[in-house]
């Protein structure tokens, strides 16, 4: 298996989970645009929205929704993007069907295209652990 969402999905590789149910993974983004950058997908390998099932799409937007509202209690944004990429064109670098939650803050000159800078593992783990706590504690 090459696909490194589908290892954090088997504990092959660790990650900061803010979610988890039977059908989705939530972790946070370990190159984040914004602080707060997390990362829904299906435990089902799928690599993009033109192929991902109904069934599976279901509810990974309902953990997007879940998620969305702990990164907005957690960090206080201004406003957060859902943004979701298919293909090399639309600059998809994971092929393992993803939605971003980027919080998003006035005058962050944050532009929908952006290089891959490692964040602070430390910090990224702390407020994983909020927002995780967040998502457990949300009712839907
Ligand atoms: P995309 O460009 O839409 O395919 O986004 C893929 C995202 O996955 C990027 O924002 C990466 O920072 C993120 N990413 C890649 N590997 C990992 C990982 N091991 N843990 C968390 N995020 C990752
Ligand atoms: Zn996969």
């Amino acid at each position: 298996m090459s696909c490194i969402f589908c290892k954090i999905i088997d504990g092959q590789i660790p990650c900061f989970k803010v979610h988890e149910d039977e059908k989705t993974l939530a972790f946070m983004d370990i190159n984040p645009v914004a602080r707060g950058h997390a990362l829904i997908i299906p435990k089902y390998h799928t690599p993009n929205i033109y192929e991902a099932p109904t069934e599976w799409l279901a509810p990974v937007m309902a953990t997007v929704g879940r998620v969305s509202r702990a990164v907005r209690d957690e960090v206080t944004p201004d406003g957060m993007n859902i943004l979701q990429a298919n293909g090399p064109g639309a600059l998809q670098s994971v092929f393992h069907i993803h939605f971003h939650v980027i919080p998003r803050f006035s005058e962050d000159n944050l532009t929908m295209n952006w290089g891959l800078n490692p964040g602070d593992m430390a910090e990224i783990g702390q407020l994983a652990a909020k927002i995780a706590a967040r998502t457990a504690a949300d009712q839907g």
